[in-house]
């Protein structure tokens, strides 16, 4: 599939456009909505499916917009509340009003399929308890868990664990051989 990225300038938040024929699955849609939707809709791409690696508001600000539009929004049942609490979301302390919305289904652990593409979405607790990784082909989206070798998440946020976070950097080494990471922030 191809993959667009587009970065929000205040917290260099990456939002992923993954796209099928005329259909898009958008990966963590951030607070930058009217570039995200602009996209979308220069491109004639109908927002098919949202898939969140966790439940922070700079992940989560558009989803009410890509819903409105017809999009259904997959998370972990785990990080699920945050879709619907401006706290729980960090938005409050940051002065984020985040728009609440209900998930439409929950991303299971191993196999998920959309749009007739499989999806291997893996578990990591630690920057938030329902963390996750979503891969796909050679590509893994590792969210605010992992940016690169040695520059891991941080885990101070609310339900943040450190100990969490490094079982999971252990559990995801095996998955990182040979991918592409596109990570949830530059
Ligand atoms: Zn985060």
């Amino acid at each position: 599939m191809k993959i667009t990225k587009i970065t929000n300038s205040l917290l260099q938040e990456n939002c992923y456009i993954l796209e099928k024929d005329k259909s898009a699955i958008i990966i963590d849609p951030g607070i930058e909505t009217d570039k995200i939707i602009g996209e979308l809709t220069s491109r004639g791409l109908k927002p098919e499916y949202v898939l969140l690696t966790h439940g922070h508001f700079d992940h989560i600000y558009s989803c009410k917009e890509l819903k409105d539009m017809g999009a259904k929004i997959f998370i972990t049942e785990v990080d699920a509340p945050k879709l619907l609490d401006n706290e729980l979301c960090m938005g409050f302390f940051y002065n984020v009003n985040c728009q609440p919305v209900l998930p439409d289904g929950f991303l299971v652990e191993g196999e998920n399929e959309f749009l007739g593409e499989k999806f291997e979405v893996v578990f990591t607790p630690g920057h938030t308890s329902g963390s996750c990784v979503i891969i796909h082909d050679n590509e893994i989206f590792t969210g605010d868990t992992y940016f690169e070798e040695g520059v891991y998440g941080r885990c101070d946020l609310l339900d943040g664990h450190k100990d969490l976070l490094e079982k999971s950097i252990e559990k995801l080494r095996p998955y990182l051989k040979n991918k592409k990471v596109y990570a949830g922030h530059e």
